[in-house]
């Protein structure tokens, strides 16, 4: 325990031996060591002989979980796997699946411990599909991007319309999204479409993000034997980043908490509040007193992140806003030259002479000898990568951009999911084997496919026992035919047309015995072996290199099955790719990078060196945003940026930005004057 303690400050050390029986709040400025306290507090229960399998912390990204996971396991020298750690989606899916049994008990039937996680694309697709299903025509007042926010922002508010149908039909109260005024056709459309939604996901064997956590919350609530199997299994419970929880979260959280038991902690900033748009309550952290009466508030006062050159302009920056809780901030960073490097703000032309100057500077940076690890670029919309990622390439910057959703959005990504679905789950694949039977070309015209899925419909059995029976009738037609041909004389037989189809199956019938050998069997292949395997026989990793950027795919599907390593298909299925989340190696794993991403998606690292490029009065605040009233919160995301260098900040923008067709000239964000710049 003294080693544990020893790098801690008083304070810290408070916040890591606190022992009472009330919730636990710390509240801090960013780097004050928060997220160190709390892998700190995990680790001082683990080493005092509170079971790892009682832990369960919530943290915001995968990356995290698993950082914290690491830290917990060397501060305690104990083997950390059997914690529960990771982001409240994916927590919640493993519960949905140890739980399947329960399903049809609280009106799931049809969803299996297979289910498949759809992401934003696949759900706004899903709400198009049915939309069109119930007669509702997509129309500039009711878009399914529109529709499907409206479900989003009653399930983020942990309401239930299903359930608020069927107990009144006041259900007219629900909140739009919040910032934005949906249409009143578009809030009819949500409306009639939750359920048909629902009954859609279903069938498909799929749960989307926002029902992961409704679905929790039934299971949990109308199951007494589960809600008290994990009240008593986790009576350690943390989470990180608690300024960004919505309310169905929260609700989820008093569930699993019994007061004098649970030992609840939660850290957070309410500064740095920047998901209102996703529906988190920033009053959940400033009313948390009222939510868990009688906890205990402790403050953590020093930073240890950035130089004071750098802090003291953050705090300029957020005093500006009106509704936050004060706190202290005092730097803590001793540096040879005092106060540390000055902020350095440059305007350019535009975005990709700014790009053009970023690079410039790294390259030069990494001549005389810097590591390109140490740089972080930021920018507060996805798209602005693009320039970036040019003018990195060019001046030869190893760069990888942070944020799963381009990774795990891309086609080979997500072809390749869908191949391991095809062979681990054969009964629930439909979608899967649309995606991939004819991926690549193997003679599957859309003629046959819907046939197979027909027949496979038809006959309720799966698309691929559909498919072998299709083989297996026309090869013996074929066979029929071929001998008749023969005592005739003559004719074509046609059953080349099924030899694609035909190896497919073939492949999937020899690796699913290996693939799913009980652990120990020395036939056995991991999910990384069969995965490579599976991509080698079936020619998708060939084909994929002679595509377009080919080598880029199969660096891209390497990586993918670098991070399989150690992974059973169970937790494949329950990592949930989220936004946020993993970064994209690139292939060459080892080799540091400079690292892209988006303001939101860079909260709680740090970086030596950071640049936030489009400071500028069009892109920080974002011009969207200031006109759905969201202007404190936009504050707080620059604020999260800056507060992410330790001790070069950069900030610069470009004077005219393309826009709709034409060009906008742009001046300096109205943040640069509150930074004192
Ligand atoms: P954020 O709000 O941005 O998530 P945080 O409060 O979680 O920040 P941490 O990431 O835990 O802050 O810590 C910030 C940095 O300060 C880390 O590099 C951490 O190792 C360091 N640090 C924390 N506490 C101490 C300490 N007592 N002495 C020295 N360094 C510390
Ligand atoms: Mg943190």
């Amino acid at each position: 325990m003294d080693a544990l303690l020893q790098p801690l400050n008083d304070r810290q050390k408070g916040v890591v031996t606190y022992r009472g029986e009330a919730p636990l709040l710390v509240i801090a400025a960013a780097g004050t060591g928060k997220t160190q306290s709390l892998t700190s507090r995990v680790a001082s229960f683990i080493v005092e002989g509170v079971d790892p399998t009682r832990i369960l912390a919530l943290t915001f990204t995968n990356k995290a979980a698993r950082e914290m996971r690491d830290r917990a396991e060397r501060l305690s020298h104990t083997p950390a796997d059997r914690m529960s750690i990771g982001t409240y989606h994916s927590v919640c899916a493993r519960l949905l699946r140890t739980h399947a049994d329960k399903l049809p008990q609280i009106g799931l039937a049809g969803l299996t411990a297979g289910f498949h996680i759809l992401d934003n694309n696949a759900s706004v697709r899903l709400v198009k599909d049915c939309l069109y299903r119930t007669g509702y025509r997509e129309n500039s007042h009711v878009r399914a991007p529109d529709v499907y926010a409206i479900l989003n922002a009653w399930r983020n508010a942990g309401i239930d319309m299903e359930e608020a149908a069927a107990a009144s039909a006041a259900s007219t109260s629900a909140p739009a999204p919040p910032g934005c005024t949906p249409s009143r056709l578009a809030v009819d459309a949500a409306r009639t479409l939750y359920r048909v939604f629902r009954q859609a996901c279903i069938q498909r064997n799929a749960i989307d993000f926002g029902d992961l956590i409704m679905y929790t919350l039934r299971l949990l609530r109308s199951c007494a034997d589960v809600r008290a199997a994990c009240q008593s299994r986790w009576t350690h419970v943390f989470v990180d980043e608690f300024q960004d929880t919505n309310d169905s979260q929260l609700q989820l959280l008093k569930l699993l908490y019994v007061p004098a038991k649970t030992r609840l902690m939660v850290v957070g900033d309410d500064c740095q509040a920047i998901h209102g748009w996703r529906g988190a309550v920033i009053g959940n952290i400033l009313q948390f007193e009222r939510h868990f009466p009688g906890a205990q508030v402790m403050l953590l006062e020093d930073n240890y992140r950035s130089v004071s050159t750098i802090l003291d302009a953050a705090n300029r920056l957020i005093a500006c806003n009106a509704h936050q809780r004060k706190k202290v901030l005092r730097a803590t960073r001793p540096t040879a030259d005092g106060a540390g490097a000055p902020i350095q703000l440059e305007s350019h032309e535009t975005p990709e002479s700014e790009a053009a100057a970023v690079a410039a500077h790294i390259s030069s940076a990494m001549q005389s000898g810097v590591d390109p690890g140490q740089f972080a670029i930021l920018y507060r919309i996805n798209a602005q990568s693009q320039p970036l990622e040019e003018a990195l390439r060019a001046a030869g910057v190893p760069y990888c951009l942070r944020g799963a959703m381009s990774f795990y959005q891309r086609a080979e990504v997500k072809d390749v999911l869908a191949y391991l679905r095809i062979l681990y789950a054969p009964h629930d694949c439909d979608a899967d084997f649309k995606r991939v039977a004819n991926t690549p070309p193997r003679g599957i015209g859309p003629k046959l496919l819907q046939d197979v899925l027909e027949r496979a419909a038809k006959r309720n059995e799966s698309c691929l026992a559909a498919a072998q029976t299709f083989v297996t009738a026309v090869e013996d037609q074929v066979a029929r035919k071929k001998k008749a041909a023969e005592a005739g004389g003559a004719g074509s037989t046609g059953g080349r047309r099924f030899a694609g189809m035909r190896a497919l199956l073939e492949v999937l019938g020899e690796l699913r015995p290996q693939a799913q050998a009980p652990v120990g069997d020395g036939g056995r292949l991991t999910l990384a072996a069969t995965a490579e395997a599976l991509l080698e026989r079936t020619g998708y990793l060939r084909w994929i290199g002679e595509q377009q950027d080919g080598a880029d795919k199969v660096l891209n599907v390497q990586q993918l099955i670098a991070t399989f390593e150690g992974l059973e298909y169970d937790d494949l299925l329950n990592r949930v790719f989220d936004d946020e989340d993993e970064p994209i190696a690139d292939g060459s794993s080892g080799m540091k990078r400079v690292s892209l991403m988006t303001l939101h998606a860079s909260k709680g690292l740090e970086f030596p060196r950071v640049f936030i490029v489009g400071f500028d009065s069009a892109m920080l605040p974002f011009h969207k945003s200031v006109q759905e009233g969201r202007l404190e919160e936009e504050r707080r995301l620059a604020y999260v940026g800056v507060m992410r260098a330790r001790d070069e900040l950069h900030l610069s923008y470009p004077r005219r930005r393309a826009a709709y067709g034409g060009a906008v000239q742009t001046d300096g964000s109205m943040f640069l004057r509150e930074l004192g710049l």
